[in-house]
């Protein structure tokens, strides 16, 4: 089947998000037609499917290889469906353009690798296909920006992001930390890229997709990519991740999708007032901040005169107590200030240790103008 000229990717300015379904891995003939059959007739329109498998260790399943893309070729014909697959170098490249696969996807650990992902950008060059970047699997956006230049200077203008989530050497809920202020810098530094989300890769379990999928809606992404089997339990990668067709298409039922903006006059002109008082407190914060600041600057003089070291640990450790405490009683987190409270002390330290090296070189200076 020729590919479609049409633009696969696009913003979604408040519209349909663009949805991707199917298994982690092709498996065989049967698996994926029946995977298919299963989501056709849904807001479904791409088909996924890993042909090749990076997998963390060798001696796992890594993929069912070339014949693969004939099932896909399959899945096109009988379903009308359309087809992405990922590729890590220009034989995968080749290969999916000689049998007509409509986009490529680049793996999040190919976009950790600047020589893989050139060698994709100079084999698709000319082209057209349209490439979906997922993040590098470390929380580099600056690594994820140029894997994206990359592939724009191949001429590629059909294009889309895909936020799979980050590894982290700690256990936490989701398999892969969602870190979600990076994708929303991805979207404030190109605005022009379209951004999906695979809850799949970051809940690492079904029972957490709905409501990572949820998520990614409210935050505005243009899409999301599932990863679908018609037997979850019995896939050969990522079997815990999985959703059945059935489970796709009822998670995709119940998603709750909002506008970004509204005419109506009432309600504009009610978020305008609240955003005023909003702006006004912020400054009146960043005021108090900077009046906290001014303190610490007197409470360095002070240490300097006195020789005492910048960094007194009772004293942190009974701020970070007592503001905790004040966070709850006040109703409101006591992470956050944790947070907020590591920030400033931070700063302090640095303000401090400025100014203690300031009086040191201007006391060099004079006591060495001295001695000449
Ligand atoms: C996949 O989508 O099956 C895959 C391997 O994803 P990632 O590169 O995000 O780990
Ligand atoms: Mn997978």
């Amino acid at each position: 089947m020729a590919r479609s000229n049409k633009i696969l990717f696009k913003r979604r300015n408040g519209g349909k998000p663009l949805l991707i379904a199917g298994p982690c891995s092709a498996e065989s003939e049967v698996q994926m037609l029946e995977t298919a059959k299963g989501l056709q007739s849904s807001s479904v329109t791409l088909f996924r499917a890993g042909i090749w498998k990076p997998r963390t260790r060798p001696g796992n399943f890594e993929g069912v290889g070339l014949k693969g893309l004939h099932w896909m070729n399959e899945v096109q014909n009988k379903y009308g469906l359309r087809v992405v697959t990922e590729v890590a170098n220009t034989a995968h490249v080749e290969a999916c353009l000689e049998l007509g696969i409509d986009a490529l996807w680049i793996g999040a650990r190919t976009s950790a690798n600047p020589f893989s992902v050139q060698e994709i950008a100079n084999a698709i060059r000319g082209t057209g296909i349209p490439v979906l970047i997922k993040n590098p699997v470390n929380p580099d956006i600056g690594l994820w920006i140029g894997a994206i230049e990359r592939i724009l200077s191949a001429g590629s203008t059909d294009i889309a992001v895909v936020h799979r989530g980050f590894s982290s050497h700690t256990k936490g809920k989701f398999r892969n930390a969602p870190l979600w202020e990076i994708p929303i810098e991805m979207k404030r530094v190109m605005p022009e890229v379209p951004i999906l989300c695979d809850p799949s890769h970051i809940s690492g379990n079904r029972k957490y997709l709905a409501e990572v999928s949820q998520k990614a809606m409210d935050l505005s992404f243009d899409g999301l990519m599932i990863e679908s089997h018609i037997h979850p339990e019995e896939a050969l990668s990522d079997s815990e991740q999985q959703l059945t067709p059935k489970a796709t298409k009822s998670l995709i039922k119940n998603l709750v999708l909002r506008k970004t903006v509204t005419d109506n006059v009432i309600v504009n002109s009610a978020l305008k007032e609240l955003r005023n008082y909003i702006d006004e407190l912020d400054d009146e914060l960043m005021q108090i901040v900077s009046q906290r600041m001014s303190i610490v600057a007197q409470i360095a003089a002070y240490k300097k005169e006195n020789n005492l070291s910048i960094l007194q640990e009772k004293r942190w450790a009974q701020i970070l107590f007592s503001r905790q405490k004040r966070a709850e009683e006040l109703g409101l987190s006591a992470e956050l200030f944790m947070k907020i409270f590591e920030q400033v002390h931070q700063e302090s330290i640095l303000i401090q240790t400025g100014i203690l090296n300031e009086q040191n070189t201007h006391k060099t200076i004079m006591s060495s103008e001295k001695v000449l």
